[in-house]
């Protein structure tokens, strides 16, 4: 699934511990300093060294806790500038190193870094409880928050305020001293499990690959694959061979076109493996020992579990509220694999293949009814998607319905010469929006997936600051000169992603820890899935889905085959994910009880009635949405959440006129885009709709009957 970065809340409150640790060289340290260059400053990608990260985040530290004892200790009554505004302007050297070292981590990560990560996770995590656990500071806003002036604060300074308090007691503000001692401790040994967790899941996809090394190992392999195969080995010292890597990118498509069933079963076992496998790089005991500190957490925290706790400030609120709906999707979508198994069974049978459909046959046969059913054809919509044009159409689209225009800019510095900026400003005054970073291709010390991550938020308090975003995939690059062509797929990401990026360039707030994609995490997926129905509309096709030799538009026909098999294979995608989505929960709401993560996960899948073609899009050993960090543990069902919204919300450009109706697109930056965390989500998207959104959309939109 698409992925997201947000900077969190602590991480905006950020301070520090060890003031005694500094050291004498910090003050040169090209890390801390100010950003210097165009746009109101740029991050000096060019100045890092692994080196330096770990004084600079020492240094950085140490100076926000001072700037949080000034504010603690502020001789003055407690009101919203000397409290609430001075926290917003404390942390800035941290949120710049910050900003270099989660590049760093997620995208040139390496042996060297992996030293200073597992170093510095759980001292970042001290360091945040620190804060939180400041009984001066937290008197101060907790009296912000009570106070009767606060009636005339403006809406926008009031949900901060509120946001500060609530994130604040949800930290554990209000225990007692042994229970913070003991919460701080929790939430540091949580840091180096997560750490230990993603370090063992990236091991595992770069240190397993399998070796092709004959024609015969290549059967039925689309060129595209070949080459991308070819360039993979080289990567691995292989020369001569094909190589197919341990990541998502590399094995859908191998399992989708190779011909040889052995080699698809021996693919699938490495990937669904990942982090299970015993040995140094296995999860399963690292869970364990997650599961019962969030547990512990939970109850110190007062909540009876987990979930409960990661819900209380989501749109959804309850964990019952979000089982409801994925118990609604969940029957349907089994439903409709059984009839896919069927249609895929029976074209096996046909073709006397003389086989069962395993889970490393679905998406080999998957294909082969599209094409019987639909005369669909992946790779003969491949040659119309390049990746450079479909950039285009994403700027174009966001020109349409937002007024963007981008320009690429090449005087500011990159973490890697793939990287490449553009310029965003408005259409009609030239004014300056922000900068727009693309990261796209696939290299070692690259985490695997696409996000989106926002280098600097929009906000006032420190002046009109304009924000930094990034987008970033894994695609493989092409040969020299050749254009790269994508999946539809994969075309179809692009567009979330940009969506995210959209969401952080629209932001039109005060104040920074409500700017942009800092939203509840159940509605953040929102934009960007809203997003990807553009890629579709016929303006887009026509002038940007060309073919990479002749140059001519994707032919209506094969559109129109696009269109009618666009709720193909839903069942497939939706229990893939689905699956995933209700372990992540049912792990959350299990208590402190001691959990056999493979054991739990085999068995919460019989009782769910998992049918036994598909595995789980992330098993548990290798989820790191839920165990690399706190930020989708118990969330995973906010995409299905979202895309409750998304579908519902599109309704609205098609009842009106179209999907580049301008009179909704307004409204849309103005309720969603622009708005940040500024107000509740539910009234921002009342304000959009006129209404509150309906299931009716989505159940539609996956072709699944709502009453079965
Ligand atoms: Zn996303």
């Amino acid at each position: 699934m698409r992925e997201f970065f947000v900077r969190s809340f602590a991480l905006l409150l950020a301070t520090a511990m060890i003031a005694n640790a500094m050291n004498t060289n910090t003050d040169s340290n090209p890390l801390l300093a100010k950003w210097e260059g165009p746009y109101g400053g740029v991050p000096p990608f060019d100045r890092v060294q692994v080196a330096l990260f770990k004084p600079a985040l020492e240094q950085a530290m140490a100076e926000q806790l001072k700037e949080i004892d000034r504010i603690a200790s502020d001789p003055a009554a407690p009101d919203f500038d000397n409290t609430i505004v001075a926290l917003e302007r404390a942390g800035q050297t941290l949120n710049r190193v910050e900003t270099l070292y989660g590049v760093w981590s997620a995208t040139m990560n390496g042996p060297e870094f992996q030293v200073v990560q597992r170093e510095m996770a759980p001292r970042l995590a001290a360091f945040n409880d620190q804060i939180t656990q400041n009984e001066p500071l937290f008197k101060r806003i907790e009296a912000v928050y009570n106070s009767p002036a606060k009636a005339k604060l403006t809406p926008e300074q009031q949900r901060v305020t509120w946001l500060y308090y609530t994130n604040f007691v949800r930290a554990g503000a209000r225990l007692n001293a042994d229970a913070k001692k003991r919460l701080s401790e929790i939430n540091q040994q949580l840091a180096k499990l997560f750490t230990r967790f993603s370090q063992n899941v990236l091991a595992e996809e770069t240190d397993q690959f399998i070796v092709l090394k004959s024609e015969d190992e290549l059967a039925g392999l689309p060129q595209s694959l070949r080459d991308a195969a070819a360039a993979a080995a080289e990567t691995k010292k292989q020369p001569g061979t094909w190589v197919i890597m341990n990541t998502r990118s590399s094995i859908d498509p191998f399992l989708t076109y190779s011909d040889r069933r052995d080699l698809r079963e021996k693919a699938w076992r490495m990937f669904v493996n990942r982090g299970d496998n015993g040995g140094e790089h296995d999860n399963n005991a690292i869970i364990t020992e997650i599961l019962q500190l969030r547990a512990e957490r939970a109850k110190l925290l007062g909540f009876p579990t987990h979930a409960h706790w990661r819900l209380e400030n989501s749109m959804a609120k309850t964990p019952e509220r979000a089982m409801q709906l994925m118990e609604a999707v969940w029957k349907p979508a089994v439903a409709r694999v059984h009839e896919e198994v069927a249609d895929m069974q029976a074209l096996a049978d046909k073709g006397g293949a003389k086989i069962t459909i395993e889970p490393w046959d679905y998406r080999y046969y998957m294909e082969k009814v599209r094409k019987a059913k639909y005369d669909l054809d992946q790779n003969e919509v491949k040659p119309y998607l390049q990746l450079e044009k479909l950039r285009e159409g994403i700027f174009w689209v966001a020109g349409e319905l937002f007024n963007f225009n981008f320009t690429p800019v090449t005087n500011v510095p990159v973490a890697h010469p793939d990287i490449r900026v553009w310029e965003v400003t408005d259409k009609t005054s030239g004014k300056h929006i922000g900068l727009w970073y693309f990261d796209p291709y696939a290299r070692a010390g690259k985490r695997s997936g696409a996000w989106m991550n926002a280098y600097r938020v929009q906000e006032r308090v420190n002046g009109e600051i304009t924000t930094i975003v990034s987008n970033n995939a894994n695609f493989v690059k092409g040969k020299p000169g050749e254009p790269v062509l994508i999946s539809w797929d994969d075309a179809s990401t692009m567009f979330h992603e940009f969506g995210h990026a959209l969401h952080g360039l629209n932001s039109n707030v005060t104040y920074p820890s409500v700017a942009g994609t800092q939203v509840a995490r159940d509605y953040v997926e929102f934009p960007s899935q809203l997003l990807e129905h553009w890629l579709s509309t016929p303006e887009v096709l026509q002038r940007f889905a060309l073919h990479y030799q002749t140059g001519k538009p994707i032919p209506q026909a094969l559109v129109d085959k696009i269109n009618r098999s666009a709720t193909f294979n839903q069942g497939f995608a939706t229990v893939e994910y689905l699956s995933a989505a209700l372990v992540d929960m049912k792990l959350h709401l299990a208590g402190d009880k001691k959990i056999d993560p493979d054991a739990f996960e085999r068995e919460t899948l019989a009782q769910l009635g998992m049918p036994k073609e598909i595995v789980m899009r992330h098993r548990t050993p290798q989820f790191l949405h839920v165990f690399s960090s706190d930020s989708y543990s118990a969330g995973y069902y906010s995409y299905l959440w979202s895309d409750v919204l998304t579908a519902d919300a599109y309704g609205a450009f098609v009842e009106g006129k179209g999907p580049y109706d301008r009179a909704v697109a307004e409204r849309l930056r103005k309720y969603v885009f622009s708005v940040g965390n500024t107000t509740d989500p539910a009234e921002g998207y009342r304000a959009f709709r006129g209404r509150d959104p309906k299931i009716d959309a989505l159940m539609k939109k996956r072709g699944f009957s709502a009453k079965s």
